[in-house]
């Protein structure tokens, strides 16, 4: 089997995919996107393109080497978000040919159903409890919330209070039983979040995810040790060599995002690799349909799995749904908050490939909002 197109998609509200055709009939799907770059992205695609064509879409460990290393040049987003989505293609190519959904491929399933959780109060929190409430009567087990919105960087009294009053109030909303995660989204500084870790602790919430901003990882081993909250980032690591230093520092969740950091091949790798520091792995997932069956099919044989992210919903979403692209939606049918396993070949979606090509032809120019303090200086979003 041979490698003959690749082919690369816009998809609103912000998403690319890729397709690999080969001349045995199979046909691939990926999502090779960074949020806000999804043109650039395009591009690294086409440049990796020129490896694959020709060659066996089967040796895929093989590809991934030689597409993440060997352009001498290597690391970063666009590039690993560039291998993720072929490295998806890849495996569903591979998985279609032998009549097999991908976690068959990666050792069968280790678990029956997968936990996943809902976002409340979009960007700017707000109406907490009325989405919270929502949730929980839509079956969900777990939420996760932005904490604020834009934050000073040395927060006062208010601000700092609003934060943990927030969170109390989705905490007293779910109760005992269901659980509730907290998004940073590196926009809260280091001494912000070295003050409200130890106030969140008596809220026991799920974790804390991006407690500062990635780059700040000299930082993160003080976090860790400033609470017992469990701390949770990755979505901008792009590696197992990027995630190291987090994991050495002592952070309980790792999640890498299957569109982000090299693919299947590599995210299978970062979780056993969290294993061995006791962390369990959450996927990011805020993205489109192919991301997230990519997700489900390596969390459903990955042991140290603790819970999924997916964008049904969610408030960047708008407009267009990530069920819009697929033939069959039932696939991703959620109950009591859970999804099934896919049982279909390969990633276990069929895109539905005329409605993609139609949308292509509009595109779209997500961008990721700028936000400004009051003087307007920079703010971190
Ligand atoms: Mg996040």
């Amino acid at each position: 089997m041979k490698v003959t197109r690749v082919e690369t998609f816009l998809a609103p509200p912000r998403w690319l995919f890729c397709r690999v055709e080969t001349d045995e009939g199979h046909v691939g799907w990926g999502e090779p996107v960074v949020e806000g770059r999804a043109h650039t992205v395009r591009a690294a695609v086409n440049e990796l393109a020129e490896l694959l064509i020709g060659a066996d879409p089967l040796r895929i460990e093989d590809h991934w080497q030689v597409m993440t290393k060997g352009g001498f040049y290597r690391g970063g987003p666009v590039f690993a978000s560039a291998v993720a989505g072929l490295d998806q293609a890849l495996w569903d190519i591979a998985g279609k040919a032998r009549g097999a959904p991908v976690h068959e491929l990666l050792g069968g399933p280790v678990r029956d159903h997968v936990r996943a959780y809902a976002w409340i109060g979009g960007d700017e929190p707000r109406e907490i409890r009325e989405q919270a409430q929502r949730q929980a009567e839509a079956g969900f087990s777990a939420v996760k919330m932005n904490a604020s919105g834009r934050m000073s960087p040395l927060a006062g009294p208010s601000e700092i209070h609003a934060v943990v009053e927030r969170v109390a109030t989705a905490r007293e909303v779910l109760g005992p039983d269901r659980d509730v995660a907290v998004d940073f989204h590196g926009r809260v500084s280091y001494p912000n979040a070295r003050r409200l870790l130890p106030l969140l602790e008596p809220l026991t919430p799920l974790f804390v995810e991006e407690p500062v901003v990635p780059e700040s990882m000299a930082q993160m081993r003080s976090l860790v040790e400033a609470s017992s909250v469990p701390i949770a980032l990755g979505e901008r690591l792009y590696s197992r060599w990027d995630f190291m230093p987090a994991l050495q520092a002592g952070i309980a969740v790792v999640q890498p995002d299957l569109s982000h950091a090299g693919g299947i091949s590599e995210v299978r790798r970062i979780a056993a690799q969290a294993e061995v520091f006791g962390a369990l792995l959450a996927p990011h997932c805020p993205l489109g349909p192919i991301a997230l069956a990519a997700s489900l099919q390596v969390v459903f044989a990955t042991p140290n799995f603790l819970i999924q992210e997916q964008s049904i919903g969610l408030h960047y979403n708008g407009g267009n749904e990530l069920l819009d692209y697929l033939v069959d939606p039932a696939v991703f049918a959620m109950s009591d908050g859970r999804f099934t396993r896919p049982t279909g070949p390969g990633l276990g979606i069929t895109v539905d490939e005329a409605k993609v090509r139609e949308v292509d032809r509009a595109g779209h120019t997500w961008r990721s909002p700028i936000w400004r303090y009051p003087d307007q200086s920079f703010a971190e979003w």
